[in-house]
């Protein structure tokens, strides 16, 4: 299982639970939010979101050579908010193809895109092979 080094910032699980909740998951009237994970240059991490679009696209915030600024992008996500059994819970071919084909997600400390769904949080690493990062619920809601 893969297992990126941000997920162990207490501050990275609350903003990833906060994007979660507020792509409002349910059978229906989700919509999917995302955005980065960055490192500062003293190493600690901070979250970036992307700001929605129209109609339930998003907008991924520019990212030349893999940083914004000074800080680099280590991780990127979104939510899969739709729980309905006829949605596509792990990372569609789509996804793949957006983190495998974007030169700017190329740098050697970024560790892939994480799609959380209702179950399940997956990793869509760079070289396009997706893994399980675990139990969405274990990982993120810990009281
Ligand atoms: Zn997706």
């Amino acid at each position: 299982m893969a297992h990126p080094t941000c997920l162990t910032d207490p501050s990275v699980l609350v903003a990833l639970w906060q994007a979660w909740q507020d792509s409002r998951p349910g059978a229906s009237g989700g919509h999917e939010e995302g955005g980065f994970v960055l490192r500062e240059p003293n190493g600690s991490f901070i979250v970036e979101r992307w700001s929605k679009g129209e109609q339930a696209t998003i907008i991924l915030s520019p990212h030349k050579d893999c940083r914004i600024g000074e800080r680099e992008i280590v991780v990127s996500f979104h939510t899969h908010p739709n729980t309905g059994s006829d949605y596509l819970q792990e990372p569609s071919e789509t996804d793949r193809r957006a983190v495998r084909d974007d030169p700017d997600l190329k740098d050697k400390f970024y560790e892939g895109e994480l799609v959380i769904s209702q179950k399940k949080i997956y990793l869509i690493e760079p070289d396009d092979q997706v893994s399980e990062v675990g139990n969405t619920q274990e990982i993120l809601a810990r009281d």
